[in-house]
Formats: C-alpha cells, sequence, structure tokens
C-alpha cells in the first residue's frame, strides 16, 4: 500500500483515483471543483484542503490537471508540490502538456531531489475507468521502476519513452495521428453517404479492410455500428474538441521547435480550430462528421 496524493479528479483523474483505491492504496485527493472531489471522496478518498495539503506527506504525488499553466503552478509556485512533498517523494504527472514546461518542472523537481515521471496516457475516459490505460512515460529508470506497480493498477500497457519530456512527445505524435485520422473517417462516411452507401455496411467493410483503425472501430463518428462511441450520446462524454486542439497545437508547436514536416497535422489543427469556432469545442472530437457534412 502506498500513500498517494491525487490533484485534480476530474473526467480522467476521478476514475484514475478510484482504481488505485480499488487496489488498496491510500489517496488523498484535493480539486478546485467541490462537485469532483465529493466524487473522489465518495469513492473512499481522503479530502486534502488544498493542493499542498494532498502532496504533503505522502510517498507518491499523481497529478491529473488541464493544461501547462496548472500543471507548472501547482509543482512551482510557491508553497507548490516541490516545496512541501516529502523528501524523496515519487512525483508523477499525467496531463497532456508542451515539452518545454514538462522539462522545466522535471529540471526543478530532480534540483529538489524528487524521482519525477511524466506519464500522459491514452485510452479516453472509458480506459480511465476500465484501468486500461496507456502510460506513455519520460524519466529516469529509477523512477520508472518505482512507479510502474503504482501504474499498472490504473492502466495496461506501461511504457518508459525516454528521458524527461519523452512521454509528452510519444503523446503528441500519437493525437495528433488521432486527429488525422478521425476526419479520415468522417470524411470517408460522409463521402459514402453521398454515394448512396448505409453506414452499416460501410463500416463492416472498412473495419474488416485497410482503411481499418481506432478513430472507426472505437470511436466510430456515425450512430449505430459502435454502440459505445460518443456519436450514440449525441457526442457528449468523450474527448472533448478544446482537448484535441490544445494537443494539436501542442504538436504543432512541437513540430516547429523539432524542424519536422507535418501538413496534414496542421490541417487537422485548422478544422478543430473552425468547429470549435462554430461554438462546439465542448463536443466530442468525431463530432466534426456534422460539419464536414455541412450541417454546422
Ligand atoms: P478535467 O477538466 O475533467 O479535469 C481536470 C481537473 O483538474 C478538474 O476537475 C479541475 O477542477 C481540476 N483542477 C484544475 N486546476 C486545479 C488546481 N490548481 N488544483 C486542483 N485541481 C485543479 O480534464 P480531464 O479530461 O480529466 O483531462 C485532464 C488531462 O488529461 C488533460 O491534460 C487532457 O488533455 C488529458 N487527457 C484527457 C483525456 C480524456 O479523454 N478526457 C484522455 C487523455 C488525456
Amino acid at each position: 500500500m502506498v500513500s498517494i496524493g491525487f490533484i485534480g479528479v476530474g473526467n480522467m483523474g476521478g476514475p484514475k483515483a478510484r482504481n488505485l483505491l480499488k487496489a488498496g492504496h491510500d489517496v488523498r485527493a484535493f480539486d478546485l471543483s467541490a462537485q469532483a472531489l465529493k466524487a473522489a471522496v465518495e469513492s473512499g478518498a481522503k479530502a486534502a484542503s488544498s493542493a499542498a495539503d494532498a502532496a504533503a506527506g505522502t510517498d507518491c504525488v499523481i497529478t491529473m490537471l488541464p493544461a501547462s499553466q496548472h500543471v507548472r503552478g501547482v509543482y512551482l509556485d510557491q508553497g507548490g508540490i516541490l516545496s512541501v512533498a516529502k523528501k524523496g517523494a515519487l512525483l508523477i504527472y499525467s496531463s497532456t502538456i508542451d515539452i518545454d514546461s514538462t522539462r522545466t518542472v522535471a529540471a526543478a523537481a530532480e534540483k529538489a531531489g524528487f524521482a519525477f515521471l511524466d506519464a500522459p496516457v491514452s485510452g479516453g475516459v472509458g480506459g480511465a475507468e476500465a484501468g486500461t490505460l496507456t502510460f506513455m512515460c519520460g524519466g529516469s529508470e529509477d523512477g520508472f521502476a518505482r512507479a510502474k506497480p503504482i501504474l499498472e493498477t490504473m492502466g495496461k500497457k506501461i511504457v518508459l519513452a525516454g528521458a524527461a519530456g519523452a512521454g509528452q512527445a510519444a503523446k503528441v505524435c500519437n493525437n495528433m495521428l488521432l486527429a488525422i485520422s478521425m476526419i479520415g473517417t468522417c470524411e470517408a462516411f460522409a463521402l459514402g453517404e453521398k454515394l448512396g452507401l448505409e453506414a452499416q455496411k460501410l463500416f463492416d467493410i472498412m473495419s474488416t479492410s485497410s482503411g481499418q483503425c481506432w478513430s472507426l472501430t472505437t470511436y466510430c463518428p456515425v450512430p449505430g455500428p459502435v454502440p459505445t462511441s460518443p456519436a450514440n450520446r449525441g457526442y457528449t462524454g468523450g474527448f472533448a474538441t478544446a482537448l484535441m486542439l490544445k494537443d494539436l497545437k501542442l504538436a504543432q508547436a512541437a513540430a516547429q521547435s523539432a524542424g519536422a514536416t507535418t501538413p496534414l497535422g496542421a490541417e487537422a489543427q485548422q478544422l478543430y480550430s473552425l468547429f470549435a469556432a462554430k461554438g462546439h469545442a465542448g463536443l466530442d472530437f468525431s463530432g466534426i462528421v456534422k460539419m464536414l457534412r455541412g450541417e454546422l
């Protein structure tokens, strides 16, 4: 049993904290949202009064916060995790943020004597609930060895991608590919409809042909063929367009600083910017099929 401070128990952090509790760990949770914190406490977590209160005295601190500014603030600000955590504690953050911020926080954490791991995830809310997430980690071999048994209670595939920032690098590559494949899948359905094909028939063919991909078989953007996909509940409760757009911007910033050529990633960012600007930032990213059909 490990004592864990868990900061940010929202859509992803909430179910992750529940799986830690189910595995017998002692979890002290904090969230700025009273509703999110209440749900964590109902699952068995102890309520902390602040991020510092959750982090102080625990063997491991995990954060699942929205974006770079939250991660930098919670770790680096006065009274932040790095100034209150127990000596030698293991620090893990799991958000998708920019690589430079990751390296800044990692360097400060290592200087202060902590083992620090960036450990972004893939698998969505369903994967967080089922404990089947993929964790892509950046950090030292030692930190990874300490973190692995804890991460295994929340995920199925745990990979050390390289040094600090490597987890984030892998995550932005993955999500850029995901956005491109989703737009391609939506275009194929929009074209199929115009050509008079039934969505189910087209799905049956593409899912067993060379067009097969996760966007088609798990997150199918039209209702029907995959009953659990967000398309069946009005494009809600999945991976918000606003978060996908954030990740596409991170991918483009990384491509620019590394000198990589990513024209389809750039186009995907433009299309998701347009979809968000039309007022759909809160919809699941598969909802872009409506824009490609000309409905929005
Ligand atoms: P979310 O908004 O549901 O949860 C974030 C939580 O952090 C919120 O409850 C918020 O109140 C809390 N928070 C913000 N600032 C805080 C602070 N200073 N102190 C304490 N709590 C604070 O977001 P999410 O969907 O859980 O996503 C979190 C991260 O995971 C993002 O970086 C996202 O890109 C990434 N991610 C999300 C998914 C997904 O499917 N939702 C999948 C993979 C990765």
